[in-house]
């Protein structure tokens, strides 16, 4: 899928999380809620760090151009070592490391880790980060090289305005473990990843989300559904049946959240 689509179906599944959580006596409150939807919408394009052109890529100038071929290589290596028998060697590392759930597991606690040990600072960093790739994956083609500054301070207000909102007692800094004020903001990270790979493998070139579990003699095997199933990245599917999909059963899910809390 592309970007938008990417980032939709992540606010769609947090918005999914917040009324399960409600239903389930754990409420988020709705500061929450929202946060979490803009920073899974944000996280569902991290995957594709491993590729130089892709959105998340020049979302920060020459910064994360520089970290995506450092990604691209590490998961040609990571690939390439552990490859078994039926894995083709590659050159390239996209659409495979990054794009596990292994990964994105590590990815989340380490953003979590990184909130509850550096605290206000580190949720800012997270927050920001996630608030640019917001704003990109959702207004994708809109926001074009001409307006990454724009971008940025967009970014960089909403995760000063979001901080302070979290902050107040009550409004979810400690939303799930009382005592570890923001060890939940990796589960939006967690959960925008899986949604991404999920995302790919429902195209003709399927997703290996479950390396390395050995499946038909492959360690990177490409899992997605039947055949006919699938489409290719961009298709009038896309556009026209599930970004459509996903605004509804996002906002479903969150008006469902915000009436099973109160
Ligand atoms: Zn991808």
């Amino acid at each position: 899928m592309m970007g938008p689509a990417h980032s939709l179906s992540g606010a769609m599944a947090w918005l999914g999380v917040g009324a399960a959580a409600a239903a389930a006596d754990h409420a988020m409150p709705w500061q929450v809620l929202l946060a979490g939807a803009l920073i899974c919408a944000g996280a569902a394009l991290a995957p594709d760090l491993d590729h130089k052109s892709a959105t998340i890529s020049r979302a920060f100038g020459p910064l994360s151009k520089m970290l995506a071929g450092l990604i691209d290589k590490l998961s040609e290596v990571v690939y390439n070592s552990t490859r078994g028998r039926g894995d083709r060697r590659r050159t390239g590392g996209h659409r495979t490391l990054t794009h596990t759930w292994i990964w994105a597991v590590l990815l989340g606690a380490g953003f979590s880790f990184a909130a509850i040990t550096w605290g206000r600072w580190a949720v800012l960093v997270i927050l920001f980060i996630h608030m640019v790739l917001a704003v990109e994956g959702l207004l994708w083609r809109m926001a074009r090289v001409s307006s990454d500054v724009l971008v940025w301070m967009l970014g960089a207000t909403s995760a000063w305005l979001l901080a302070g909102v979290l902050d107040q007692p009550g409004n979810g800094s400690d939303w799930l473990f009382e005592d570890q004020p923001y060890l939940w903001i990796g589960l939006p990270i967690v959960l925008g990843s899986i949604v991404h790979t999920l995302g790919d493998a429902i195209t003709v070139s399927g997703c290996p989300m479950l390396w390395p579990l050995p499946i038909a003699g492959r360690r990177w095997y490409p899992l997605g559904p039947p055949r006919f199933m699938r489409f290719r990245a961009g298709a009038w599917v896309e556009n026209r049946v599930l970004m459509p999909a996903f605004m509804v059963i996002g906002a479903a899910s969150g008006v469902g959240a915000v009436m099973l809390a109160a």
